[in-house]
C-alpha cells in the first residue's frame, strides 16, 4: 500500500531505525518513544490490525510473539520485564492501520492503562 507509512518503511522508502528483518517480519523503534524501550514489530505484508487476522496468519502471528520475546533479550529488558500490545481500531487508539506490536520495556508501566 504506497500511502501506508509501515509499508513505505518495509520497502525503504521511508527512514527508519531497523532492530530487526527477515523475509515476512520487521522490527523498527518507534519515533516517539514512550518508554526506553518502544519497538514496533510489524509483518511485511500489510494486514490492518488483528481484527482483519484470519486463520492463516497464525503461524505469522506467533512468530511475532516469539521475535518480541527474542528482542526483549537482547535489549536486555526481557528479566527486568517488558509489555507487548496492540492497539486495534478507534477504540483501541490505533493510529497506524498496518498491524503492528509495539514492545515497551526499560521502565515500570503501570496498569490499567488510559
Ligand atoms: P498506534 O497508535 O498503536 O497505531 O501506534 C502507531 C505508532 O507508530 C506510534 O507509537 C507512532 O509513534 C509510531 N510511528 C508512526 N509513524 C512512525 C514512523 N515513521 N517511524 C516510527 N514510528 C512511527
Amino acid at each position: 500500500m504506497d500511502s501506508c507509512i509501515f509499508c513505505r518503511i518495509v520497502s525503504g522508502e521511508a527512514p527508519a531505525q531497523v532492530v530487526y528483518e527477515d523475509d515476512e517480519l520487521f522490527a523498527f523503534e518507534d519515533r516517539h518513544p514512550a518508554a526506553p524501550v518502544h519497538i514496533l514489530i510489524i509483518p511485511r505484508r500489510h494486514i490492518v490490525n488483528l481484527a482483519e487476522a484470519t486463520p492463516d496468519d497464525a503461524a505469522l502471528l506467533g512468530r511475532m510473539a516469539v521475535l518480541a520475546g527474542e528482542i526483549a533479550r537482547r535489549q536486555g529488558i526481557a528479566e527486568s520485564g517488558f509489555r507487548l500490545v496492540t492497539n486495534s481500531g478507534r477504540h483501541g487508539g490505533q493510529s497506524v492501520f498496518h498491524l503492528h506490536w509495539h514492545l515497551l520495556g526499560g521502565r515500570h508501566l503501570g496498569w490499567p492503562p488510559g
